[in-house]
């Protein structure tokens, strides 16, 4: 029998009380204003730990949505690789994909930072808006992707405060250099044997500088192509994070359960 489609919504934290719960915020109101669900309407409801419950709706108020539990679902499961992308910081429209594609694709942590040729330059209060703007990108990608858990984001650094805090990281390092001649990623992963985190630095519009691509390779990262063509920078963060998964992580359908979401 064909699954019935039932819409997703993401809340922080699943509690479950006397089999049901309230929803509130923003999910509430796409729920009862823009969607115009009410009681009677089934739904999913995912947290960040994994946890899924098929519920319906008993009514909705100005407190919230409370909605009852009628069977928990099983968790999807966590990719046995943890990508933290390291992101230096793009225009905006750009930024956003790269934050969607790659929370849909299951990185785990996703590293903004301020570089030479970095053009857009983020601080205070706008900084602020624009990681309160990802985060709700993320949650839309992970909920639409039905994923374990959001990806993290990452407090805006500067290169060297990226290269330095990741320099005693005992993951695989890869630093994304268009001008690479010798390593690239597909072999350099085909050559290893799987590892359980990857640190991935992708460089901005203008890539990175000769001295940046020295500094990091002295930090531990390995300058690595994606081959001959000059990807824009949202195409190869997008474009690492599917090749990670694919050769070590979940895009197939019978990847193990490892380990569970821990904190960068
Ligand atoms: N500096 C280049 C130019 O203006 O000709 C382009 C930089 S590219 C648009 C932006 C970023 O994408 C680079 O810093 C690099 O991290 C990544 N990138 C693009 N193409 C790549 C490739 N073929 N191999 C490895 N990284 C690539």
């Amino acid at each position: 029998m064909e699954k019935p489609f039932l819409r997703r919504f993401f809340v922080k934290e699943i509690v479950v009380e006397d089999g049901s719960c309230i929803i509130t915020g923003s999910e509430a109101r796409h729920i009862a204003k823009a969607l115009r669900m009410g009681r009677g309407d089934r739904i999913i409801l995912l947290d960040n730990q994994g946890v899924r419950y098929q519920s319906i709706i008993e009514s909705v108020s100005p407190r919230g949505v409370r909605v009852k539990f009628e069977r928990p679902l099983p968790s999807p499961s966590s990719s046995p690789i943890r990508i933290i992308l390291c992101q230096a910081l793009l225009k905006s429209r750009a930024m956003d994909q790269v934050i969607e594609k790659a929370s849909e694709l299951g990185v785990h942590y996703i590293h903004p930072f301020d570089s030479e040729r970095t053009v857009v330059k983020l601080d205070g209060q706008r900084a602020k808006e624009r990681v309160r703007r990802w985060q709700d990108i993320i949650h839309s990608a992970t909920t639409q992707s039905d994923g374990r858990a959001p990806a993290e984001i990452g407090t805006l650094l500067s290169f060297s405060d990226l290269t330095t805090k990741y320099q005693k990281k005992s993951a695989m390092k890869v630093i994304f250099w268009e001008d690479e001649e010798v390593k690239d990623l597909k072999g350099l992963l085909r050559e290893s044997s799987p590892a359980t985190e990857v640190i991935g630095m992708v460089g901005p519009e203008g890539g990175f500088t000769q001295e940046e691509i020295r500094v990091a390779e002295q930090a531990g990262f390995t300058p690595v192509s994606l081959g001959q063509r000059v990807l824009k920078a949202e195409t190869a963060a997008i474009t690492m994070t599917a090749i990670i998964q694919y050769e070590w992580g979940d895009l197939s359908l019978d990847s193990p359960l490892i380990h569970s979401t821990s904190s960068e």
